[in-house]
């Protein structure tokens, strides 16, 4: 029935994240929704479970939540993306904000910098790595979730254009930074670990010849 077609798709969780799958779950199908969550949920196609790994200290007593919508919008696409698919006006610290201003215009530019650093891949690699550490500084200053893509981004052309030094200490940022945003659980742990511990294993490693990219 419609009633319950709507249930189930307010309340599932997709299994990963560009998944056409979803689970509705009875424990963690009740977590509600916040724009600046504490946790995050992902599945594990290996395990076949859903995992939350929290992303900040949560004291005793105080609400779980996690995100149903990706962090990098604006207040204005947040409140739309929630209002069509799951029904209900947020009214999280980030949504209930009196300006939402210079979070906005950050996940703009780091959504700006994200389709420039795959354009400027392969023509300007050095350009591409100064990109991501911008974005990687918008989002300390907005403080969200999200920096694994950037670091994956600066050791896949560092590994590309042969600079392995470089290469190492992105993949052990890439690491870390999984850990710490979706946990050892996360479906790309393994694969991750395997790049830090040997840099020339990604596949487009010194495919582009030599290129240097010290000191952007
Ligand atoms: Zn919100």
């Amino acid at each position: 029935d419609p009633q319950g077609k709507n249930t189930t798709k307010t309340n599932a969780l997709p299994l990963g994240k560009d998944s056409i799958e979803a689970a509705v779950y009875r424990v963690i199908s009740r977590i509600n929704h916040s724009c600046a969550p504490n946790v995050q949920h992902s599945w594990n196609s290996i395990m076949q479970k859903e995992y939350i790994h929290a992303t900040e200290d949560i004291t005793a007593g105080s609400e779980i939540l996690t995100s149903y919508i990706s962090p990098l919008m604006t207040r204005e696409a947040r409140l739309k993306r929630l209002k069509e698919d799951f029904r209900f006006t947020c009214q999280c610290k980030l949504c209930a904000a009196a300006s939402s201003k210079e979070y906005d215009a950050a996940v703009t530019r780091i959504n700006e910098c994200s389709d420039l650093v795959v354009k400027f891949a392969s023509s300007n690699p050095r350009k591409s790595i100064q990109l991501v550490r911008k974005a990687l500084a918008l989002l300390d200053k907005i403080k969200v979730c999200g920096k694994t893509i950037f670091y994956y981004d600066g050791f896949q052309i560092s590994a590309m254009y042969s600079n392995y030094k470089l290469a190492k200490d992105w993949a052990d940022l890439l690491l870390e930074s999984y850990r710490f945003e979706e946990g050892e659980t996360g479906d790309k742990y393994g694969m991750y670990l395997a790049y830090s511990t040997d840099v020339k294993s990604h596949e487009r490693a010194g495919c582009g010849g030599y290129v240097d990219l010290r000191g952007v």
